[in-house]
């Protein structure tokens, strides 16, 4: 077993690691693709305190089962699958209230960026044999979609907006278009980007350094704001563009991850005065096993890559860093 182990900033080291004795409920995965998170660049930026190295970064990831503890049932050796990381507790308050993301006692699952990962069984789920490992890899980051629209307790006839059109921002685009969206306006810097939202159906795509997107926003709902707005880009500035464009008794969803310390400015008279909601929305709590059904409707390929192998993980790290690709996958 080999794994590319990331020792703090830019220090990533592919090294030999001993084959893991699993626990009776452990399943070894033999790891076929790894997709790069924005989380996984705040990492080597220092900007994301969840991850402390030494450890092995990536947690999106397919696989292919390799061998099962003693108790295992619910997978076997040959198996294709989908992975949800993180691990609870099972016994904490939030864990016993349908609140499992938010366990006291949460830890990180093994990462991704090797050749093999030991999970437990329960964060297996069963991919279809149509579905290839690249598409299942995007189980995880379109689970955590799943959640924020959860959260914007979406209405048919909605207008969207969406502030960052990375993987997150595009996977949105598609599930609120497949949820009700009526009006989908999109703002997003890079000029592939915002060509792929248009590809995919959004009404209006703008580029926030050429045109303004509240202008933008109000044009496109008769003056009114969106009624959901989503922040993929984790950055402060435009989290109070989210606000800022919102319609009234409108939905903020925060899902781009901020660095810790970073400051909005909200005035509170304007959430009254406006009846706004603004929640922020963490992990993927209950999501995955419907993510998996959209991840066989949703258009994922234009996404995916460029491919790097496990040497190259920082590469692929810069590949997301730098804008080369969306979804770049490190494949072990
Ligand atoms: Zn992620
Ligand atoms: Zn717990």
């Amino acid at each position: 077993m080999r794994s590319a182990v990331w020792y703090g900033g830019e220090d990533i080291r592919v090294e030999e690691q001993p084959k893991p004795t699993l626990g009776a409920n452990e399943v070894l995965v033999r790891v076929k693709a790894s997709a790069v998170c924005g989380t996984d660049v705040h990492s080597i930026e220092g900007k994301f305190p969840l991850t402390v190295p030494p450890r092995v970064l990536g947690h999106e990831f397919s696989g292919l089962v390799e061998e099962v503890g003693a108790g295992v049932t619910r997978v076997k050796p040959g198996d294709r699958v989908a992975t949800e990381p993180g691990m609870v507790c099972n016994a904490c308050w939030y864990c016993r209230n349908g609140m499992e993301h938010l366990c006291l006692n949460r830890s990180m699952s093994p990462g991704a960026f090797s050749t093999h990962a030991v999970l437990l069984d329960r964060l297996l789920w069963k991919i279809p044999e149509t579905m290839s490992f690249e598409t299942a890899s995007m189980a995880e980051p379109v689970a955590c979609a799943v959640h924020a629209l959860d959260l914007a307790r979406m209405r048919s006839g909605d207008a969207v907006a969406i502030i960052g059109a990375g993987g997150i921002g595009l996977s949105l685009l598609q599930l609120a278009l497949h949820s009700g969206a009526a009006k989908t306006v999109v703002s997003e810097p890079d000029p592939k980007r915002r060509a792929l939202a248009q590809e995919m159906g959004a009404d209006v795509v703008i580029d926030p350094r050429q045109v303004d997107p509240i202008a933008a926003v109000r044009d496109a709902t008769y003056g009114l704001g969106a009624d959901v707005v989503f922040e993929a880009v984790g950055h402060p500035r435009t989290s109070e563009q989210a606000v800022q464009l919102a319609a009234k008794a409108g939905r903020i969803v925060l899902v781009g991850v901020n660095p810790p310390g970073a400051k909005m400015e909200v005035e509170p008279y304007d959430l009254y005065a406006r009846e706004l909601t603004i929640v922020a929305s963490y992990m993927r709590p209950y999501s995955l096993g419907r993510a998996l059904r959209w991840l066989e409707k949703l258009r994922l390929d234009p996404i995916l890559g460029p491919n790097y192998e496990l040497g190259q993980t920082l590469q692929a790290i810069h590949a997301l860093r730098d804008k080369v690709g969306i979804k770049p996958l490190v494949m072990p």
